[in-house]
């Protein structure tokens, strides 16, 4: 099992250093040739126009909307912007998941926060499901989802922050930045076809 994560901008390393504390392979994803062979791919936190353009001047738009086609991809934060159909506004997105997203929903002020949130779909990763601690930065919301995306978890206002759609999953926060793998282990179990 190999995990590519996307590596043009934003905190890429920190993914690839959960996935081995995981003992799972990872790659860093630069060129569309990168993907192959590949059972899934992170998509960073960073800056979603800047991962977008420098994904059109790799040419990687449509290997990669090609492979969220047919293997598990999971954007955290500015990938969950890049997997959106709709930013509201004009920059490159892959255009794979369901989900209207918010940019910087949090405002200017309050550029982070932290939240417990209820994710009651990785009970299959851990039965006593403790609340996920949530790091959020500058983060989008998922203000709808629709079609075939469903919302994985909410904040305690209902404002929803996950959401998966077959095997795509976006969370507009940053579980690579804490020391819970939940999220990770769930993903690596869609990425086994599990
Ligand atoms: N504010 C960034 C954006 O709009 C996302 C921030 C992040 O990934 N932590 O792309």
């Amino acid at each position: 099992m190999i995990i590519g994560v996307l590596a043009l901008q934003g905190d890429f390393a920190e993914h690839l250093a959960m996935l081995s504390r995981l003992g799972v392979q990872g790659r860093e994803v630069r060129l569309p040739e990168d993907l192959d062979g590949l059972d899934g791919l992170i998509i960073p936190g960073g800056e979603s126009t800047t991962i977008g353009k420098l994904a059109v001047d790799y040419g990687l738009i449509e290997p990669l909307r090609k492979f969220g086609n047919q293997k598990p991809v999971w954007g955290t934060c500015a990938g969950a912007i890049f997997l959106s159909k709709d930013a509201r506004r004009e920059q490159p997105l892959l255009g794979l998941m369901d989900i209207t997203v918010e940019r910087n929903a949090f405002g200017r002020q309050v550029k982070s926060f932290e939240a417990d949130l209820e994710v009651p779909a990785l009970k299959d990763i851990d039965k006593k499901n403790p609340p996920v601690h949530a790091v959020f930065i500058r983060a989008p919301l998922i203000e709808k989802v629709s079609g075939k995306a469903e919302a994985l978890s909410s904040l305690p206002d209902g404002r929803i922050v996950a959401a998966q759609q077959g095997n795509l999953l976006a969370t507009a926060f940053h579980p690579e930045l804490t020391s819970d793998d939940r999220f990770h282990r769930y993903f690596i179990k869609m990425a086994e076809g599990k």
